[in-house]
């Protein structure tokens, strides 16, 4: 495959955006290195790179095309918002209807704000957590990414009750001090670490289904460990859907897993493709956020009629019926294909799979427990690296990094899912 426009185009960017990249996690540094492969056009379940090269998407940005490229209804959508203003800084009605929308998917959100990105989102939903408790201190689990706010750039922590260090430079010692992490599907940990700092969490921030290090689902019952142990301790729980929410039914992983966090903070999807972040809780807790509350949170972007009318589109779309069926229907295929695909070249590998999204760890012994961060800490990058560039080859395009997901969308078909069998085959025969 030749791919000397896309070389070109990341010398010439590097020249001007730092690290050619406006994202790092779009470089292929946990890869082995090279260009990222730039990308022309996108449509349906494949994208086009500039070399005139078709790949099908598993990318999918990072989790927010769930409906595939340029569909019609939200291009139709974007078309009027671009034609009719995309900005006021006045209330519309779109973002009256896109809340209520939004309330009706997620039964514990009494008041919603949007803003711009799921940094955004979750960042606010910190602030209004220490505001309404009082409280300094949040929780996360090991792995987890939450944004690039300082707080959450704290990943480390040794055992439960460990204070964390920064992640980043530029993030103050005094700022990761007030953040504890501990292991994800870990209940002894957390309440430890409940204990240890009892009276001091303002909020515990969740992935419910961590799509961070892969794909993690819940073991049963931690959850509400989280939830019992949170209410007893007077700390809120928040749960950051903003990969979850809409990508595996319409709704949030908490109405799927039957929970009621206390704060939700959504981005991705609901955007349609376009920036977007929002959160939203319980009544009381967001009657602290100005212009009601002491917590202050604004954006001249925010709840624009862009994002917005996309976004109500996306949600039309994902409405219909049997759309997140077929997703997990073809994720089956996949997975029960790469399982065998691995297993015939002897290449030992863990596929973790809630529906339509799904991750392959390449691990010491085939199907070997994935279910915390240092299990995925564990796994082969190296591996995952080569595996990357083979499939790429062969016109499959995953995310740069074996932390991040394969996603699939609502444009992929069962003859798309063969064709990355087959490839996934040939790349495992090489490794
Ligand atoms: N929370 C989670 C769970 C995420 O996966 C991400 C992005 N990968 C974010 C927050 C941050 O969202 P954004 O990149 O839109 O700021």
């Amino acid at each position: 495959m030749n791919h000397s426009k896309s070389e070109a185009l990341h010398k010439e960017a590097l020249e001007h955006i730092v690290g050619g990249v406006n994202s790092p996690s779009r470089s292929y540094k946990a890869v082995g290195g090279g260009a990222p492969v730039a990308m022309d056009y996108g449509k349906g379940a494949y994208f086009y790179d500039i070399d005139g090269n078709r790949y099908i998407d598993y990318l999918a940005a990072y989790g927010p095309i769930v409906t595939g490229h340029g569909h019609p209804h939200i291009a139709k959508a974007i078309a009027h918002a671009a034609e009719t203003g995309t900005l006021f800084g006045t209330p519309t009605k779109h973002e009256v209807k896109f809340a209520k929308m939004l309330k009706d998917a997620f039964p514990s959100m009494d008041k919603v704000r949007f803003n711009n990105s799921g940094t955004e989102a979750v960042m606010t939903t910190v602030r209004v957590a220490r505001a309404y408790t009082g409280r300094t201190k949040i929780m996360k689990f090991e792995g987890c990414y939450h944004g690039h706010f300082d707080q959450v750039l704290v990943a480390a922590g040794s055992g439960p009750a460990t204070l964390g260090s920064p992640d980043s430079a530029g993030v103050p010692e005094s700022v990761a001090i007030e953040v504890i992490t501990v292991p994800f599907n870990d209940p002894e940990a957390y309440i430890a670490a409940m204990d240890k700092w009892d009276g001091q969490i303002a909020g515990i921030l969740v992935e419910p289904i961590v799509g961070n290090f892969g794909i993690v689902e819940p073991n049963p019952g931690f959850l509400k460990v989280v939830h019992d142990v949170a209410k007893e301790k007077g700390s809120l729980v928040i749960y950051d859907e903003v990969i979850t929410a809409f990508r595996f039914h319409y709704g949030g992983a908490q109405t799927l897993l039957g929970f009621e966090p206390d704060l939700t903070a959504l981005g991705k999807v609901i955007g349609g493709g376009l920036p977007i972040g929002a959160y939203g809780g319980k009544q009381e807790i967001m009657e602290t956020v100005a212009p009601l509350g002491p917590a202050y949170q604004a954006g001249t972007m925010a709840g624009n009629p862009a994002s917005m009318q996309a976004g109500i589109a996306c949600l039309e779309v994902l409405a219909q019926e049997g759309i997140y069926e077929e997703m997990d229907r073809l994720g089956a295929i996949l997975e029960k294909g790469l399982v065998e695909a691995a297993a015939k070249y002897n290449v030992p590998v863990t596929v973790n799979r809630l529906k339509g999204a799904l991750a392959v760890y390449f691990v010491e012994q085939a199907g070997q427990i994935v279910e915390n961060y240092k299990q995925a800490e564990n796994t082969d990058g190296e591996k995952f690296g080569r595996f990357f560039k083979l499939m790429l080859e062969r016109g499959i395009n995953l995310a740069p990094s074996r932390y991040e997901a394969w996603f699939l969308t609502t444009e992929h078909t069962e003859a798309d899912i063969l064709e990355t069998i087959e490839a996934a085959e040939y790349a495992f025969s090489q490794l």
